[in-house]
């Protein structure tokens, strides 16, 4: 459905209405009608159907949850600058710009951090505030690498995030032992805290990430930044395991120009699971 989506959106035909009313039925469909009119109109049907028990529809510029809340999705601030996108995203800002799924993996352009930037009222309302004890009595237990190295982890069920990550686990598993010390140990996933440098809470906070095998990772913030302000990319994680993240909703730090290549988190909104829970 979102794969459907997605293509009609660059083809605006009769399709794209079809698949925006399949995508969001109870929310979109009159914002989305009009074929091609409105370039939010794509990444808002996703949003809603990314997160079916929370989400109820779209009226106007205001997100209504299923329990009645309004959040705005456009503060009117306009397009910000990367520092300020990062720092202060409304919804609407979460969703630009479009992860690369699938693609081939590759340095990402300056500023390029698909995912990064995440609206904390957003989230809290969705898992909870950890600082509160919000987010710890709707985690649960998963176990990465069954067979190869069990090892217990704590995910939020909330999205069915766990069940998702188990699965994943599960798929990994299955590798050839070739990717094994990509994998294990893995490094972490719930943990109450901000980001290294910030203020802002991390996607850990939330128990929706995970970061795999620590001995293999590469952090932006440990490469030396040139004098455009870039950073050379380094990556060893193989695209196998960055395509079974992906394939059920998982977004990876690697494609982020300020890339974290052992973190991976269920980002739905911006890349819809194929595989259904
Ligand atoms: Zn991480």
């Amino acid at each position: 459905m979102a794969e459907a989506s997605r293509r009609g959106a660059r083809a605006p035909t009769l399709g794209l209405a079809l698949a925006l009313a399949l995508a969001a039925p109870s929310g979109l469909a009159a914002d989305g009608a009009a074929p091609g009119a409105d370039p939010k109109a794509e990444p808002r049907a996703q949003l809603l159907a990314a997160y079916p028990d929370h989400l109820d529809r779209i009226e106007g510029n205001d997100l209504v949850w299923r329990d009645g809340t309004r959040m705005a999705l456009d503060d009117g601030r306009g397009t910000k600058p990367f520092a300020a996108w990062l720092a202060g995203p409304d919804i609407e800002d979460m969703l630009t710009p479009v992860y690369p799924a699938g693609a081939p993996i590759s340095p990402p352009p300056k500023d390029f951090d698909p995912g990064r930037a995440r609206n904390e009222t957003f989230f809290d309302r969705m898992y909870g505030d950890c600082r509160k004890g919000e987010v710890s009595r709707n985690l649960v237990n998963i176990v990465w690498l069954p067979t190869k190295a069990p090892q217990r982890l704590k995910v939020s069920r909330i999205n069915g995030v766990a069940a998702r990550l188990q699965r994943i686990s599960q798929e990994l598993d299955a590798l050839p032992a070739r990717f094994d010390r990509y994998l294990m140990p893995a490094a972490g996933t719930y943990n109450c805290r901000t980001i290294a440098g910030t203020g802002r809470r991390s996607a850990h906070g939330y128990g929706i990430a995970i970061d795999i095998a620590l001995e293999h990772a590469h952090y932006w913030r440990n490469a030396a930044a040139g004098p455009d302000g870039s950073y050379v990319y380094r990556n060893e994680i193989p695209h196998e395991i960055v395509a079974i993240f992906e394939a059920h909703g998982f977004i990876w730090g690697g494609r982020w120009h300020h890339y974290d290549t052992m973190h991976f988190e269920y980002r739905p909104e911006l890349i819809p699971p194929r595989i259904p829970q």
